[in-house]
């Protein structure tokens, strides 16, 4: 079993990686592998699958931008839907963010700042402010955001891939990199490099490059080798409730956005044609960079979540917790941007930090480039990218300013 590249994960990241570097090296010989029965159902099936390009960072606006500009030409093969991202703003936050917000071009960026009487002709909100929860002062309308199947996506990547001749390899759960010579007993002068991967069955499988795109449990692999990859797990939680009727959040029927609140990190993904929505929370402090407990905790959604929720909308008296579900983000902490990094012979594509859906596209080509050892990549909207900006010794990223 050798091969010219074998990718592990077969996630977003990974199947998006396969599939740019297949269609640069038809010739090539590549195996994409997963410990899962088919591609995407790691983290990828857990998330939102919210898609957005408003970021103050430029990196993250290109990567995003350009990887949203693919998946509108994909449309339904990927569930697409332009639903649009309301993100909401108290008075404080308004003035800590507004300079930063005005940086970015609205016409470029499609984006429209809305006052409450814009805000009110699309929720039905409570904009007072009371306790631990801010006043609602400002909004910003996102046009070019919505929502995707993340699976479908992931799933699109990796047909395409196998229609070009890509190997797959599911069920296929690696447990060990053998590295050449003798463990733990390397002299200065010897080459080290990955000699063959090896799965729970003892089957050994071999490549002159080895790409590791398995996002949360990228720590886990990489750090018994001694290499500091710098993406950690983190839990994130997502309850869906169900809600007696639309109207008792929206205004107007037709304008369904995702939202995010301005307590707490909430945000909202509204399913109207299933009378749900979908609410998450981005905590930070207190919640451990492990993969200690995988089971949601209604507790939490009770203590963080509902309060927020009921505050803000309070027409929606009867919420109905109806499913729940966990995962991991792999973070690259602290700019939460990918990364894409070289040692020897493996490279890894992770630290999506919680919108790998988002910028799958950008991140699979420009770490097909980096395997090919090109200075720069084309993104889907014609932008040239360095390579190196999102290396670890060459890195190049903003800080981005707003945060959820
Ligand atoms: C609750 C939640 C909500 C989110 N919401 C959003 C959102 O709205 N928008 C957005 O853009 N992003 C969102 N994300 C983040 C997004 O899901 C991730 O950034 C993205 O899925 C990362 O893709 P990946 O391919 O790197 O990881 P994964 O999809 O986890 O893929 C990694 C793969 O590696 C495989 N693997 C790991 N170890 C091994 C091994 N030893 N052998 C074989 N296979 C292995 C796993 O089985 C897995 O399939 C969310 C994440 C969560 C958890």
């Amino acid at each position: 079993m050798s091969f010219d590249y074998i990718t592990i994960g077969a996630g977003v990241i990974g199947s998006s990686t396969a599939y740019y570097l297949k269609k640069a090296l038809p010739g090539s010989r590549i195996l994409l592998i997963d410990r899962n029965h088919t591609a995407g159902a790691g983290n990828t099936a857990k998330s939102a699958a919210l898609y957005r390009n408003f970021f103050s960072s430029r990196t993250s606006r290109m990567l995003a931008g350009s990887s949203i500009k693919y998946y509108i030409g994909l449309g339904d093969k990927v569930k697409l839907d332009q639903i649009g991202y309301l993100w909401l703003f108290s008075k404080d936050q308004w003035t800590v963010s507004q300079k930063t917000i005005e940086r970015i071009d609205p016409l470029e960026n499609k984006f429209e700042i809305l006052g409450r009487s814009g805000i009110g002709e699309i929720l039905r909100i409570n904009y007072r402010e009371k306790d631990h929860f801010p006043d609602i002062h400002a909004g910003i309308f996102c046009h070019l955001c919505g929502s995707l199947s993340a699976m479908a996506l992931a799933q699109y990547y990796a047909t395409e891939f196998k229609s070009m001749g890509g190997e797959v390899s599911f069920n296929t759960d690696i447990q060990k990199f053998n590295l050449t010579g003798q463990k733990s007993r390397y002299a200065p002068w010897d080459e080290v490099h990955v000699d063959g991967i090896v799965d729970r069955e003892g089957n050994t499988y071999r490549a002159k490059e080895y790409i590791v795109a398995t996002g949360a449990w990228t720590h886990g692999l990489l750090a018994p080798l001694g290499i500091a990859s710098g993406i950690l797990p983190k839990k994130r939680q997502l309850f869906a409730l169900k809600i007696e009727n639309p109207a008792q959040l929206l205004a107007d029927p037709a304008r369904r956005p995702a939202i995010i609140l301005p307590a707490g990190g909430v945000y909202i993904k509204p399913v109207i044609d299933r009378n749900i929505i979908i609410a998450g929370c981005a905590d930070e402090l207190g919640q451990p960079f492990l993969m200690s407990d995988p089971e949601p905790d209604p507790l939490y959604f009770h203590s963080a979540i509902e309060p927020v929720i009921k505050h803000y909308f309070p027409d929606l008296r009867d919420l109905t917790l109806s499913l729940k579900w966990a995962g991991y983000y792999d973070y690259h902490w602290p700019d939460m941007t990918p990364v894409i990094e070289s040692v020897a012979n493996i490279t890894w594509v992770g630290g999506t930090s919680g919108s790998g859906i988002m910028k799958a596209d950008a991140v699979g080509r420009i770490a097909a480039a980096r395997l090919q050892g090109h200075d720069e990549t084309v993104l889907a909207d014609g932008a040239i990218f360095k390579v190196s900006r999102l290396s670890l010794r060459d890195r190049e990223v903003e800080k981005e300013e707003l945060i959820i």
